[in-house]
């Protein structure tokens, strides 16, 4: 029916005109047959037409105009209520029963109808939402740095993002098709030789497992080589049955050539450290010797009172440069241990070693080379067993805390040093009164070339390369010790080493 006519006072209209046109027939019928019997049936199907169309009032008027008409105008006496045959009782009975029972259907019905119209529109709501949600899923995904591939549960591709189509160099989105079948090969990086067997995502689907972060190498349809970090994971509905999977993939290449490209120039560094260092050492080691024949040499002239006097203003240049030369020695010395520690061939000699003699020995040396700095030394009252160590290279990490401490604390300040047992370990400490050294910088200074920002030298030594404290480290390490400071700014720095008293099981 069109939608204008579907308005209740059409209806309602309808019942009583409708009624009116079925009482005239059945008035006609009973004129046309003097023994009509069924004068009600008109009344009724008029009742059933109105409850289909309209629904259950305007049905419930087209009952009572029906029964008012019926009695009133079918039943003789005409124009009143009286119904005084048995058989119009009957009729009339019927005519009212049918009449209500056709209303409470129509009733029925159109609830029915409402609630059917009710749920089309809820499923309408919920359908333009989840469209909603894919749209802007679809979007997220699109804007994603990583390869992002949806798939359904037989891993056939349901949504795939640019990224990813990028990545295996495709135009357009590749719904229905298998993701294997978009590279030419797919392999695990750790294993080149052997295509992967069952992939990241057929495994998800099979058993729910999921994959993280396998390195694959892949070769895209044009013959490109990339390396890839390949991810999958099961998709599960609300049952947890799996329904379809995600595979997440992103693009290494670049990062692998750089990486490549860094560790070129990291071994071509180390080449030319141990290279630069070596032939360093040659000339210093003519220079130190020549130095000595020049001293041996003024000493010598000198011991002439005249020519003492005339040769007094070569002694100081003379001085300048053997200390100077000690610190080209000291650079040259520490960029050969890196080189070595770089090419793993940092020796250790192991010995059995005084640590406590070892101490005031290297002390002892620190005093003459800075007579006028106070140096304090605190060692245990009880004998101490030799360790088996290397001498010399402990000797170098101690050397290096005092010339540090030296260097970095104002020359007034004197320095401490002491040697003390901690359970099963030695312990070795420098303390001095410098600038202290922040938190933040307490970890970073044992790396390679690391030098705290503002923090100058105060002695006529200089400051390094930022080399000493992490050859210390490799040292100390190499002994199964371990190595720290404990500073805070302004009020000085005490650097610790410990060595353990019983020697490990590997011999170093
Ligand atoms: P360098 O030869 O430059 O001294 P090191 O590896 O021995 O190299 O030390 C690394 C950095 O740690 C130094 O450059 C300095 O900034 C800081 N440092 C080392 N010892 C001390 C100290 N005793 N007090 C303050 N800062 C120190």
């Amino acid at each position: 029916m069109p939608r204008q006519f579907r308005h209740p006072v059409v209806g309602y209209s309808a019942a009583i005109l409708l009624q009116f046109l079925a009482t005239s027939l059945s008035l006609l019928l009973i004129y046309a047959f003097a023994n009509f019997a069924l004068s009600a049936v008109p009344m009724i199907l008029v009742i059933v037409l109105i409850g289909i169309l309209w629904g259950a009032t305007p049905s419930l008027l087209a009952v009572i105009s029906g029964v008012l008409l019926f009695s009133t105008v079918i039943i003789p006496p005409h124009f009143t209520l009286v119904i005084p045959r048995i058989s119009d009782v009957w009729e009339f009975g019927l005519l009212i029963l049918l009449g209500f029972l056709i209303a409470l259907a129509a009733s029925q019905r159109e609830r029915s109808r409402r609630r059917t119209e009710e749920l089309a529109t809820l499923l309408g709501q919920a359908h333009a939402r989840a469209e909603h949600e894919r749209l802007r899923l679809r979007q997220v995904l699109e804007v994603l740095p990583t390869g992002v591939t949806i798939t359904d549960g037989q891993a056939l591709i349901l949504e795939m993002n640019a990224t990813m189509r990028a990545l295996l160099e495709l135009e357009t989105p590749p719904a229905g098709q298998s993701i294997r079948t978009l590279a030419k090969s797919w392999r695990p990086a750790a294993d080149l030789s052997t295509p992967a067997q069952q992939g990241a995502l057929a495994r998800a689907l099979e058993t729910g497992e999921t994959a993280l972060d396998k390195e694959m190498e892949i070769e895209t349809q044009s013959g490109q080589h990339k390396t890839i970090l390949h991810s999958a994971a099961p998709l599960r509905d609300e049952s947890g049955a799996i329904v379809g999977g995600v595979v997440a993939d992103m693009d290494l290449t670049e990062h692998k050539q750089l990486e490549e490209a860094l560790r070129e120039a990291n071994r071509q560094m180390d080449s030319f450290l141990g290279m630069a260092s070596h032939e360093l050492r040659t000339p210093l080691t003519v220079l130190r010797l020549q130095i000595q024949v020049a001293r041996r040499r003024i000493q010598r002239l000198a011991s002439a009172e005249a020519a003492g006097r005339a040769l007094e203003p070569a002694q100081e240049p003379l001085a300048r440069m053997e200390q100077q030369l000690g610190r080209l020695d000291r650079l040259v010395s520490d960029l050969l241990d890196v080189s070595r520690i770089r090419a793993g061939k940092l020796e250790v000699r192991l010995e059995s070693v005084d640590l406590a003699a070892l101490v005031l020995q290297i002390v002892e040396e620190q005093r003459q080379a800075a007579p006028a700095r106070t140096i304090t030394v605190h060692l245990p009252t009880c004998q101490l067993a030799p360790l088996l160590l290397d001498g010399d290279r402990i000797g170098q990490v101690l050397t290096n805390y005092l010339t540090n401490a030296l260097r970095y604390s104002p020359a007034e300040q004197p320095v401490e040093t002491g040697l003390e047992m901690e359970g099963q370990q030695a312990r070795v400490w420098v303390r001095d009164a410098g600038p202290g050294i922040l938190a933040a910088d307490q970890e970073r200074i044992w790396d390679r070339f690391y030098r705290v920002q503002g923090v100058e030298a105060r002695s006529s030594t200089g400051a390094g390369l930022g080399l000493g404290l992490s050859i210390c480290r490799e040292i100390i390490e190499r002994h199964h010790g371990q190595v720290g400071v404990q500073s805070t700014p302004g009020s000085g720095s005490t650097f610790w080493f410990t060595l353990p008293l019983v020697r490990q099981a590997d011999g170093l």
